[in-house]
């Protein structure tokens, strides 16, 4: 493990693969685009399910569970939808194997086809809105909040461990609701609550926005997105809202009697970040030296490690760790004491460098007779001066310095990643400057669109950027489409993305 990884600046994408081994995150399975979380990369997960699955809850969302299979016939019934999902679907058309008759190991079955072939979902719309049929009669069944924490699978055929896999681990919330206006309000609230929640917990920064209609979910209305930059230059959807109008309503056949006893069809709302948020966290942040974690989702905060030699030395320190451990997890920080025997510190440092702890604590039998401890900060690791963001903390204010500097720590690597994105984000309005800005600096370029797929198709055809959203917070700007020249109402976000 003490063997550093690639450099960013040399290979992007070999220092992300190998971070994500090397910090013990997960690692590729041998079915191809499947993961293996493994416990660490878990613990992360798991940290932000609970903040997101806190705010599901807080906005008066419950949590329900639909299966994992979808009849072929359900998918078919909203055109669009099955048109932008068929490609990559995952289809059970037998239940049985048998023993091959010579003798080479077990076949599928012939005499066991399912008589209707089920598809593993790609995602749950189909399946719950054949259960909203049967639970919606009245205006008085309206809104359902619910959301489901599962698996799904897309034959995805570009993947990137966490980023893009074939199956990933999600959230899937669906809504039904009386009025366009109430499941408009709640797509645009289930965005926000998305945006806050890589803002304050990931310490990402996002853009707003609408999707143009290319990219948007098959079979909304409307898709609502968050944007995030990565330190290559290149975008990440972070998460999307649809607005799914009637449509499914429409194809399931979900209608209810207003309060003027007259039937209406149901409006729906369905929306979803997945694992890929993991990748985001990693990318977002983590340098050369390894995973850099805003302390909100770290699953350990504080790491001691002791210095000692002999056993003498060893229980003394000890003693003082655990004490200061307790001290720390008396005000909610999570603390790991590693004790282990079979390590040096240097090894240590560099492990849990790698982790992305925010905070180090070394504390050696010096440090016990000075009452002192060295506290290093995860967020400023210079190989060329090693005492950078160390700092030598008396005992009685380890506590007040720690948390302190967790809170610092959270806040800084939040202005780091949008000072980034300020400083690579450009705004351009002829297309040789565009094509320029994205070879040379990268980022996100804000450039004026006539509106039309065609243009949208042909800039991502020659440049491989895609337009990442139609942003809601800017305000609007007339000007002219930098590929056409037509007349654009408003600037849009465009990117080469992941
Ligand atoms: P969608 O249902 O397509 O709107 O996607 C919902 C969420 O899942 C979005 O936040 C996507 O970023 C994410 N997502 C879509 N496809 C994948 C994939 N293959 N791997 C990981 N996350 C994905």
């Amino acid at each position: 493990m003490s063997k550093g990884i690639t450099k960013r600046s040399e290979d992007y994408s070999a220092w992300y693969n190998e971070l994500v081994k090397k910090a013990d995150l997960a690692e590729n399975s041998d079915v191809r685009g499947c993961m293996v979380i493994k416990p660490y990369g878990f613990a992360i997960w798991e940290k932000m399910q609970a903040e997101i699955d806190r705010m599901f809850k807080a906005t008066g969302h419950s949590n329900a569970y639909f299966p994992l299979f979808i009849p072929k016939s359900y998918l078919s019934k909203e055109a669009d939808h099955v048109e932008g999902f068929a490609k990559e679907c995952a289809v059970v058309t037998h239940y049985r194997l048998k023993n091959a008759e010579d003798g080479s190991g077990v076949v599928v079955d012939p005499d066991a086809k399912l008589e209707e072939e089920l598809i593993v979902r790609p995602t749950s719309e189909t399946v719950i809105w054949s259960s909203y049929k049967k639970w919606i009669q009245s205006y008085r069944d309206l809104p359902i909040l619910l959301n489901q924490w599962a698996n799904v699978v897309r034959w995805e055929m570009r993947t990137r461990i966490f980023l893009r896999t074939s199956e990933f681990l999600w959230q899937e919330g669906h809504t039904a609701h009386a009025t366009k206006e109430e499941a408009e309000a709640e797509t645009i609230q289930m965005m926000n609550v998305y945006a806050e929640f890589a803002e304050n917990f990931m310490a990402v920064p996002v853009i707003k926005g609408i999707k143009s209609e290319s990219e948007r979910f098959a079979g909304a209305d409307e898709t609502y997105c968050i944007e995030a930059l990565m330190q290559d230059g290149k975008a990440l959807q972070a998460g999307t809202s649809h607005f799914l109008g009637q449509n499914f309503a429409k194809a399931f056949d979900v209608k209810f009697l207003n309060k003027e006893n007259k039937e209406e069809l149901v409006w729906g709302t369905s929306w979803g970040v997945s694992t890929r948020l993991m990748g985001a966290l990693i990318m977002a942040h983590s340098d050369d030296h390894g995973l850099v974690l805003p302390p909100k989702l770290a699953p350990i905060q504080v790491v001691i490690v002791p210095i000692y030699k002999g056993d003498e030395q060893f229980a003394a320190v000890s003693a003082k760790a655990n004490e200061i451990k307790k001290a720390l997890e008396a005000v909610g920080v999570s603390v790991k004491y590693d004790n282990r025997d079979t390590y040096k510190p240097g090894f240590k440092f560099a492990d849990w460098e790698m982790k992305g702890v925010p905070v180090r604590l070394a504390l050696g039998a010096r440090d016990l007779e000075n009452g002192t401890v060295e506290m290093a900060r995860r967020d400023v690791v210079d190989p060329n001066n090693r005492n950078a963001g160390k700092k030598v903390v008396n005992f009685d204010e380890v506590v007040a310095e720690v948390q302190a500097t967790l809170e610092d720590m959270q806040q800084g690597i939040y202005k780091k990643a949008l000072d980034f994105r300020t400083e690579k984000t450009t705004k351009v309005d002829t297309y040789e400057e565009f094509k320029q800005v994205l070879d040379e600096k990268g980022g996100f370029v804000l450039a004026h669109w006539d509106g039309t797929a065609d243009t949208e198709d042909k800039i991502k055809n020659e440049t491989k950027a895609t337009i990442r959203c139609i942003p809601l917070d800017d305000e609007a700007e007339t000007g002219q489409c930098i590929y056409s020249g037509q007349p654009s109402a408003r600037r849009v976000l465009f990117a080469r993305a992941y």
